[in-house]
Formats: structure tokens, C-alpha cells, sequence
């Protein structure tokens, strides 16, 4: 009998490893079966629900009635039903095992929030209703409101953009509104390091500026010499992530906020690591003008999938007055929305989205402040640094960290100098590491690193999972030293599907699927 790392019995002594050796008949793997597509599955003829025929006068409908077939494929209950559980666990998610990408922060989603986003007083509520009928859920934006504020030493905050790059927007029409009320309006320019993640230069070039890359020092930080060559009248902002992308802290950012002012530029800070930072540094005292924070990386609402996110954004007394309503007021009879650009919020810039954001993330949010407390939100800040450097200590025993003097912050950053001669690629790497049971690391990102694995493990990982992580890429790693290449170039194997060409799928998507013949319509 076989033994696995663990001691419980997996086959029979002799057999082989690999089941790549023998691919199964079916294409399933184990009790996972293959998966066809809903179309595939699904007959015209079939259906689940067992309707009459219903009785109306079509001429009601004028030219609106069908005369094609609608193409919706039948199916029965449980066909549908298998069809979405199985696919459901074709999915990788954080509630099934670490989810190590970095410059992403893939953490528990506590099951407290969920609880309380499901309150029929907050899951129920429409943007519609009167506001007198809203109070209680206003009453959680001012008090979310107060803490991002709180939190991050600033005296205002945006709450309605969706994510982190739709923040990123919201601060950058802020920054153009107050250029533009100042008579600088000129500025056209935005300067970004390189090392910046991509949203930053795409979202400058959405506003319509012109973006310039700023140098980076050999030590993964900003380059002062070369961000003050580049400062001038003609620059509206810096964008500057701190924790940068590389997993450091900007530790001239004071500097960085002072020569950016100097210039009369704003200081935009991404703020997407701010888990890294939270309770322990308040960037309004870093001279930040205006900085989002990815409530899906910070404070545990659920990431990914493209559902309903929320990135606020916090804004310096200077943008303050151009920040896009609606936001909560105290009023004289309760909370209150100002909706319209005028009084208060007569240098409003606009609006960012047509209501007040999402409130269930606002919940989430706010049930995981409140869940941690003030002394719990500075632990977060901890572990999660201390989670990423244990992982750089232990992992520097086979690969090369891309900055190893000192410590990182919430990410550990290795370069892939440790693979040289091995022919096995930082991807390669990655996808061996799903045969062993973990999504791989972010690759190939910061772009100033080469062959980047960015590894970011989270304050909610417990050390168990880093040191069963951590083992297994240590032995992916001896196996890439000792010249098992094939382990790598052909992974994943233990995959529903194996290496698939991902820049065909990316460059050429084919999103939709054409019948093989066009269904007919019921002759009855
Ligand atoms: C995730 C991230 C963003 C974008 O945030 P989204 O919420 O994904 O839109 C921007 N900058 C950095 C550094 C990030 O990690």
C-alpha cells in the first residue's frame, strides 16, 4: 500500500503516480464528470415545467410576436440543477483552499457578514423606497463612512464606486474637477511607476490624460530623482500604490507627497494594500489627496466573478467639495441622500453610478470593522505582513525573493533567477502547483520582475495552511532543480482541462455557441 504526505492509504503498492498515465475513457476525473455545455445538454423539445397553453390575443403584441424560436435549451430539474453544481465545482474559491495571488487579496469571507447582508432591513431594501423608510441602512453608510474616514485620517469619502478601478476614476475626475476649478486645467499628464498596476495608466488615459512612467529605484520604490525630473506645471496627478505592487512600502512617500504638491500636481494614492497598512497608518497623514479602498481586499467582502463590488474613495480637504453625490447627511428629521449637484454640492463633479452603491457590501464591510474593533483591525494589518514575510523566509530556501533585503509587507515577491537552467518556466511552475492542490501565485506581475511569482497569503490564513502551501512548492521546487521537466511542461495534468493556449482564448474569445442546426418551432 501507498502512503500520501499524511499517512492515509492512496493505492495499491507499484501503481504509478500520475494518473496522466492513464487518461480516463470518459474524460471525467474521479467522481468529476466532464462538463458539456447547457446548449449541449439541453433538447428544444424538453422542459421542466409543464405549461398551458397560454390564451392571448396576439394582435396585443403588434410586430413584437416571436417569430423565431427563442433557443433556450430545455432541460428537466436535476439536469439543471447537475449541470450548475458541477460546474460549481469546476471553480477554484477561497472557501475550498488558499488562494495565493498577489496584488489581489483573495481572503475569508467571514460568514458573520453574510448573515448580516442577508437582514431582510438591509437584503430587502430598494433604492426607490422613501428615505424615511431607509433610515437604518443610511444610519450603516454614515457610520462606514466614518470609519473609512477614521481609518485612513481623511475628511471625506466617495462611498458609490464599484471597485477599486472605478475608486481609481472616481479620484481622478475629483483631481480634473479641482484642476479645473483652480484655473489648472492644462494639466494633462499623470505620472505612474512602473511597476503600476494596470488600471492606473488605463484609468488616467480613460480621463484623457497623457500617462508618464516614473523610474524605479533597484530596491523596488519609486525613483525621487527621476518623479522630480518629470513633476512640472504640465502634471495633474502621481498615482503611487502604497504597499507598492512589489509587496513594499514607499517609504519616501512624505517626500513623494511633498515634491507632488511642490508642483502643484495631486497625490493619488492607490490603496488597494491597505490591509497591509490598516490601523497602524493613516495615509491622510502620508499627505494623500485621494486614495480608494477595495472593500473586497480590506475588509473581506467577497472578490471576484464580477459581481457587485465596492472600492470608496477618500478624498483631502482640496478635493472634498468636487466628490460625486449622492452622499448621507444628518438632516433635520433623520439621514438624508444629497442627490443634486447644487448648495453643498454645487462643485460636485457628477455622479458615479445612478444610486447610493452597494449596500450589501457596505454591510460586509462594515459587520468586519465591527467584528475586529480597533485593536483587531491593526492585527489585520499585522498577520498579514507577518503571514507574507514567514512565507518569504520559507520559500527562500528554494527560490529567489526579488527584493530579499529586508522585509516585504502583505505580499512576498520572487523573480524566477532560482529557476535558470532548470528549462522549467515561472508558468510551468504555476501549473504543476495546481496538480499539487493550489491555485498558483499572480505571474509575471509587477512587469519590472522577471519571471514575477507574487505571492499573497492574507491575515486569514492559518499557519498550517502557509507551512502545507509552503511544502508544497519546495518540492516543486527540488523537482525542477532535479530535472523532472516533464512534471512541469505538460501540467496540469490532474486538471478538467489541461494547458489550454491562453493567449488564443484571451486575443480570440469565442463567447458564443452556435446550434450545430437551427432548432424548429413546435409544429403545434
Ligand atoms: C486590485 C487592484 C486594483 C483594481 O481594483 P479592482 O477592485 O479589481 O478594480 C488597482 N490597483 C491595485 C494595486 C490592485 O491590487
Amino acid at each position: 500500500m501507498t502512503m500520501n504526505s499524511v499517512g492515509r492509504p492512496t493505492r495499491p503498492e507499484g501503481e504509478p503516480l500520475n494518473d496522466y498515465l492513464h487518461p480516463t475513457l470518459t474524460g471525467a476525473r474521479g467522481l468529476l464528470q466532464d462538463e458539456a455545455l447547457i446548449f449541449e445538454l439541453g433538447g428544444w423539445d424538453k422542459t421542466g415545467v409543464d405549461l398551458e397553453a397560454p390564451e392571448f390575443d396576439a394582435s396585443d403584441l403588434g410586430d413584437l410576436v416571436r417569430a423565431e424560436p427563442i433557443g433556450l435549451p430545455g432541460l428537466s430539474e436535476p439536469e439543471a440543477m447537475r449541470h450548475y453544481v458541477r460546474l460549481s465545482q469546476k471553480n477554484h474559491a477561497i472557501d475550498l483552499a488558499l488562494y495565493p495571488l498577489g496584488s489581489c487579496t483573495m481572503k475569508h469571507n467571514p460568514r458573520l457578514n453574510e448573515k448580516a447582508a442577508r437582514l431582510p432591513g438591509f437584503g430587502d431594501v430598494h433604492p426607490l423606497q422613501p428615505i424615511s423608510t431607509v433610515q437604518g441602512a443610511l444610519a450603516l453608510m454614515d457610520k462606514l463612512a466614518h470609519w473609512l474616514k477614521t481609518l485612513t485620517g481623511m475628511p471625506a469619502v466617495a462611498l458609490t464606486p464599484k471597485a477599486g478601478a472605478h475608486g481609481e476614476l472616481c479620484g481622478l475626475l475629483c483631481i480634473r474637477a479641482a484642476h479645473e476649478a483652480n484655473g489648472q486645467g492644462h494639466r494633462k499628464t499623470v505620472l505612474t511607476p512602473t511597476s503600476a498596476h494596470g488600471t492606473n495608466p488605463a484609468t488616467a488615459a480613460f480621463v484623457g490624460y497623457t500617462v508618464q512612467e516614473i523610474a524605479q529605484t533597484a530596491d523596488g520604490r519609486v525613483d525621487l530623482a527621476d518623479l522630480e525630473a518629470k513633476l512640472g506645471p504640465h502634471v495633474a496627478a502621481i498615482m503611487v500604490t502604497n504597499p507598492n505592487t512589489c509587496g513594499l512600502f514607499e517609504r519616501e512617500v512624505v517626500e513623494i507627497a511633498r515634491l507632488t504638491h511642490a508642483a502643484g500636481a495631486y497625490f493619488y494614492c492607490d490603496g488597494a494594500n491597505f490591509n497591509a497598512i490598516v490601523g497602524r497608518v493613516r495615509p491622510g497623514d502620508l499627505g494623500v489627496d485621494a486614495m480608494h479602498i477595495n472593500l473586497h481586499k480590506t475588509f473581506s467582502t467577497p472578490h471576484g466573478g464580477g459581481g457587485p463590488g465596492a472600492g470608496p474613495v477618500v478624498l483631502s480637504q482640496a478635493l472634498a467639495p468636487h466628490a460625486p453625490t449622492p452622499w448621507v447627511v444628518h438632516g433635520d428629521d433623520g439621514f438624508e441622500l444629497v442627490e443634486r449637484a447644487e448648495g453643498q454640492a454645487e462643485a460636485a463633479f457628477g455622479r458615479m453610478c445612478a444610486f447610493h452603491g452597494q449596500m450589501g457590501m457596505f454591510v460586509r464591510a462594515y459587520a468586519y470593522m465591527l467584528s475586529h474593533g480597533a485593536d483587531g483591525l491593526r492585527q489585520v494589518a499585522e498577520d498579514a505582513v507577518l503571514n507574507a514575510n514567514y512565507l518569504k523566509a520559507v520559500l527562500s530556501a528554494e527560490m529567489s525573493p526579488a527584493f530579499p533585503d529586508g522585509p516585504c509587507m502583505h505580499e512576498a515577491l520572487f523573480d524566477d533567477a532560482w529557476l535558470e537552467g532548470t528549462g522549467v518556466t515561472t508558468l510551468d511552475f504555476a501549473k504543476a502547483m495546481i496538480d499539487e492542490g493550489f491555485h498558483p501565485m499572480t505571474m509575471y506581475f509587477p512587469l519590472v520582475v522577471h519571471g514575477a511569482m507574487l505571492i499573497e497569503p492574507t491575515e486569514t490564513e492559518p499557519k498550517a495552511e502557509l507551512d502545507r502551501f509552503a511544502d508544497a512548492l519546495l518540492k516543486l521546487a527540488r523537482a525542477a532543480k532535479a530535472g523532472d521537466v516533464d512534471r512541469f511542461k505538460g501540467a496540469p495534468y490532474h486538471a478538467p482541462l489541461r494547458r489550454l493556449d491562453e493567449t488564443q482564448a484571451a486575443r480570440k474569445p469565442r463567447l458564443r455557441w452556435t446550434a450545430p442546426e437551427a432548432p424548429k418551432m413546435a409544429a403545434e
